[in-house]
């Protein structure tokens, strides 16, 4: 469930009308309901209600904006954050240091150096060279390493292959078989306190069963584990769980999934960690827009609308389906293509569907924006850098301004030796 709702005829985020953001901030731009990420924060949560120790860690790549991050941290969530430059904004927005992980297969010594320093609740390492360098430095500055070793279960997540993570032949975590060994050799290096594994095997699942599959393959691995001799008191299960795209997509639903990782993990008798993104963001955000103008085409017109491949990746990355509806829907429809102004045929956000009729000069909105959105947003072609609205109520804030092309510009120049 959302805020987006048409009142007498018009788009509402909440109580503030899209047309206002529109005027007053310009398009394009993303608009984010709080009393959705708030509801999704609390349906998340009470989905997990009969598991006796949980951390909740918002997957913070999939919407790092500070206001947004604010919201959430206000709900007692944590974060997990891939880079130096996430965790500094998770600090930033008031998410206390200890509820940070710091996962991802690229940590640079100075980002493990830079965790340590500001006292990180966990790194999630992703191999022994990774672990023994923690190990080093966290025992150079005197501490101990808060550490859990990702696992790569080798389940297939039945997900898009760009956004699967867990079968063996991906990037990520450890070959299952090599974990005993592995995590031996790390727990036995006193700048470490290597205390627990995790896994994550892909986002935009719709599927409970490759979960189901390889949280019971990691339980498995905790019994040995304690087997070996070794204390495990923490598990981060990652995140994952799809959102509907469109209107007849079923996905399974927080207390659904809660009740099954309650299930699996009934006898672990430690702390369990999760990292949701897309489910807790998607749905709280719409891509604000406007058409410049209807091109006719082959079959179907072109709505050339001002967003663009450089604001929205996923249709280009994933193919992925974003809902279309007019902010001031007439009733009727209109079987069209929807594109934005940048030179790539990839830049398509629709093909032959059936969307609201709309003329140049309407808005519309592509729903299911707050996650992946904004956060994955360039200046290809020299377009500005899109703005971002957080909606409370009848209020509204930017949170993210838009940053011209010539503020972009301003950073570049022309060597000496070419003037
Ligand atoms: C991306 C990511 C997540 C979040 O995934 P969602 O599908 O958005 O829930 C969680 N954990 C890790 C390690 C990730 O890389």
């Amino acid at each position: 469930m959302d805020h987006f709702t048409l009142r007498d005829g018009r788009m509402f985020c909440e109580d503030v009308p899209l047309e206002r953001i529109a005027e007053e901030v310009g398009t394009p731009v993303y608009v984010y309901s709080q009393a959705t990420l708030e509801r999704h924060a609390q349906v998340f949560r009470d989905g997990l209600k009969d598991i006796p120790s949980v951390h909740i860690a918002f997957a913070i790549k999939a919407n790092p904006n500070l206001g947004v991050l604010r919201v959430l941290a206000d709900q007692g969530y944590g974060a997990d954050v891939v880079s130096g430059g996430e965790m500094a904004r998770a600090l930033a927005a008031g998410v206390p240091a200890d509820g940070i992980l710091f996962s991802g297969v690229g940590k640079t010594p100075a980002e493990l150096k830079a965790g340590l320093e500001a006292g990180i609740g966990q790194f999630n390492l992703e191999h022994e060279p990774e672990g023994m360098a923690l190990a080093e430095i966290a025992a150079a500055m005197g501490k101990r390493a808060p550490a859990v070793l990702r696992v790569n279960p080798d389940v297939d997540a039945h997900t898009h292959a760009k956004i699967s993570t867990g079968r063996a032949e991906n990037k990520f975590g450890i070959p299952i078989h090599e974990a005993r060994a592995m995590f031996a050799r790390l727990a036995a290096q006193p700048g470490l306190d290597l205390r627990g594994v995790a896994i994550h095997i892909g986002s935009q699942l719709g599927d409970l069963a490759p979960l189901e599959a390889a949280y019971t393959r990691i339980g498995e691995l905790v019994r040995e584990l304690r087997a070996d001799g070794h204390k495990i008191t923490h598990v981060d299960l990652g995140g994952g769980l799809g959102v509907p795209y469109r209107a007849d997509d079923v996905m399974p639903s927080p207390a659904e999934f809660g009740a099954m990782a309650a299930r699996v993990t009934r006898d672990w008798d430690v702390e369990l960690m999760f990292e949701p993104g897309r489910v807790i963001a998607g749905n709280a955000g719409v891509l604000l827009t406007k058409v410049i103008w209807v091109k006719p085409g082959v079959q179907n017109p072109y709505v050339i609308v001002d967003a663009a491949m450089n604001d929205l990746a996923r249709p280009v990355l994933y193919d992925a389906y974003h809902d279309f509806a007019a902010v001031r829907p007439t009733g009727e429809t209109m079987m069209a293509n929807i594109a934005g102004p940048v030179c790539e045929t990839g830049d398509t956000f629709a093909m032959n569907r059936e969307i609201d009729a709309v003329e140049p000069g309407d808005l519309g909105i592509f729903r299911t924006a707050g996650a992946y959105g904004a956060t994955m947003a360039s200046t290809y072609n020299s377009r500005p850098l899109v703005p971002e609205v957080l909606v409370s109520g009848d209020r509204y804030a930017v949170v993210a301004d838009r940053i011209a092309a010539g503020t972009i510009m301003a950073a570049e120049r022309v060597p000496e030796w070419l003037k």
